[in-house]
């Protein structure tokens, strides 16, 4: 750890409060609390809807001193919870003392941060306590299906699951809970896993959340009618047992949440295409390579690192975050008549 800290450039004391009464507002009203690091584009996993198989890493990553610093500016402005992302970031050999570095650090209300991880879950057996006891609180694993040899095709690494199945294990082992289990729906691919998905968070203990798949592929792949629509999910879900419904987590909390009639299991449904939730968008995105992304969507890369690499002091780096949030979109366009496929890939932004 001590070596991790030798090559910080530190700012100081009075450097990291620069926006402490200044939080991140913006312009459509909406305060940008969430921050999410892509810590690599690197993945190990090949998944037939995100990438196409062919083509590895895109562009570079920092080291994690950087993505230190760059998060400092950024919570001092307001952000409360932090996400680490790829790419697939147990790649990255230092992400425990990249994650108690992070934990150090203090919300603009004096409490610590929310610090969560999205995994495909294929390192995360060997990886979680390390994780935990550097200082994680919650990981969210991505995985398409519950039947091995689907999920094998899927991912496109044999043996895949049971690696994953482990990590989740592994994870909820470490306290890193409420262990969350992402899918993402495609129709005629894995629409056969809805139910299965459910019985799994009612076996293992873990919350499903059943994600639409958005133009954010590698490939061209995405149609509209490849997205299963809400109804139909909840319809599928209640051959099963009955769902019933479950308050929300807060105003920008993106899944409707259920349960079923006898309390076991939570499922998520999250919509972003048929029921857009920009509106309560309290997000921002940082790739690899240091550039902001103000919007899953965007056409347009801001290039905080160039900015650091030119010298720019924490002050100035906070003057740039608040001028690329006055840029932020006010929504997507997917399915709209002109809608642009994003610059970058989901792979390359950081899911
Ligand atoms: N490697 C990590 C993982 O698998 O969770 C983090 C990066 S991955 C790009 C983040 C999430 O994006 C995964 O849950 C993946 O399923 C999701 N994803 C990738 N392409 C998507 C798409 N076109 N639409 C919706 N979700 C997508």
């Amino acid at each position: 750890m001590a070596a991790f800290l030798g090559h910080l450039d530190l700012p100081d004391k009075q450097d990291m409060q620069v926006g402490e009464h200044e939080r991140l507002i913006d312009k459509h009203g909406r305060a940008i609390t969430d921050l999410r690091v892509s810590v690599t584009d690197r993945c190990n996993y090949k998944c037939i809807y995100c990438r196409t198989g062919n083509d590895g890493a895109q562009y570079s990553e920092l080291p994690s001193a950087d993505y230190l610093r760059i998060v400092r500016v950024f919570v001092s402005l307001g952000i409360e919870k932090v996400r680490l992302t790829g790419g697939e970031p147990l790649l990255r050999k230092d992400l425990p003392e990249l994650i108690c570095e992070l934990a150090k650090l203090r919300t603009t209300g004096d409490a610590p941060l929310d610090l969560a991880l999205t995994t495909n879950g294929h390192l995360l057996a060997e990886k979680a306590q390390a994780l935990k006891d550097a200082g994680l609180n919650r990981v969210t694993v991505s995985m398409d299906a519950v039947d091995p040899e689907i999920f094998g095709r899927i991912t496109r690494v044999p043996g895949s699951f049971h690696k994953v199945l482990a990590g989740i294990r592994a994870a909820q082992g470490a306290g890193l809970e409420p262990v969350k289990v992402n899918c993402v729906l495609l129709r005629g691919f894995n629409e056969d896993q809805i139910v299965p998905f459910a019985q799994f968070s009612r076996d293992e203990g873990v919350v499903v959340r059943f994600i639409e798949f958005m133009p954010l592929e590698e490939d061209r792949l995405w149609t509209p009618d490849k997205v299963i629509p809400v109804n139909e999910l909840r319809a599928r879900l209640s051959t099963l047992r009955p769902l019933v419904p479950l308050e929300a987590n807060g105003l920008s909390e993106t899944a409707q949440r259920y349960t079923f009639d006898d309390g076991i299991g939570e499922i998520g449904i999250i919509a972003p295409v048929s029921q857009a939730f920009c509106g309560h968008c309290s997000r921002i995105r940082l790739t690899s390579d240091g550039k902001i992304r103000t919007c899953l969507f965007s056409q347009f890369d801001h290039d905080l690192y160039g900015e650091m690499r030119r010298g720019a002091t924490d002050l100035q780096i906070a003057s740039f975050i608040r001028r690329t949030i006055d840029q932020k979109e006010a929504r997507h366009h997917i399915g709209e008549a002109g809608f642009l496929k994003p610059s970058r890939s989901m792979v390359h932004i950081g899911g």
